[in-house]
């Protein structure tokens, strides 16, 4: 959906394999964004302001990124760390087998996770009957500086959040510096780059 002066984009509502709601979060960025005035605003460095201007925010509610987050100028994606509990493991294997990224061995003595496999994504929190794998922390994977057209290039990581709260802020203080330190002409992503924020990864 195009707000004025910014768009939000957005994956299903109510996605079973969501890892953490957004609509909050939507709404609250979407509050953020039209108080900066965008319109107006980026009159000094855009005239006329056109669509590519605009900045873009994308929202997923997991890690498989439905609507497009690494390709936005901010992509957030929820994400649900998995728990291992003091729940005895009764072997069922049911969370090795939901895990599409094989980050699970089961053994006699319980489970094991590899976090460098593992993407937070929640598909083996539900499955498990004893109560040994349980969701844990929650948050928001933040991406900065994707963009399609004549340069395409992949968001950048650019950390996690817990709150809805932080990542708007995130959101809001990227758009206050370049409100202020965009040179006219020069896009988001571009002045990103110059500022180095992209050197994340
Ligand atoms: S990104 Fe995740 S929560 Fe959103 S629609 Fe896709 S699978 Fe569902
Ligand atoms: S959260 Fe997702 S990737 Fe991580 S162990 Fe569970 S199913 Fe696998
Ligand atoms: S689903 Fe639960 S009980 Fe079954 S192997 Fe995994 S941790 Fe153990």
């Amino acid at each position: 959906m195009q707000q004025s002066g910014f768009q939000i984009e957005h994956c299903r509502s109510n996605c079973p394999k969501s890892a953490r709601d957004w609509h909050n979060l939507y709404e609250l960025l979407s509050t953020k964004l039209t108080s900066l005035n965008l319109v107006e605003t980026l009159k000094d460095k855009f005239n006329p302001i056109m669509y590519h201007h605009l900045p873009k925010v994308c929202l997923a509610g997991c890690p498989n990124g439905c609507s497009q987050p690494n390709i936005k100028d901010f992509g957030i994606s929820g994400y649900v760390t998995p728990q291992i509990t003091a729940a005895p493991c009764i072997g069922c294997n049911a969370c090795v087998r939901s895990c599409l990224e094989m980050a699970i061995t089961c053994q006699a003595d319980g489970i094991i996770i590899d976090k460098n496999r593992c993407l937070s994504c929640g598909d083996c929190q539900g499955v498990c009957p004893s109560g040994t794998l349980i969701a844990g922390e929650s948050g928001w994977t933040l991406r900065v500086g994707g963009r399609v057209g004549r340069h395409p290039q992949f968001a950048k990581s650019a950390g996690q959040v817990q709150t809805d709260e932080e990542a708007v802020a995130w959101v809001s203080q990227t758009m206050l510096g370049y409100i202020e330190d965009g040179r006219p002409e020069e896009r988001l992503t571009h002045f990103l780059e110059r500022q180095k924020t992209l050197n994340l990864e």
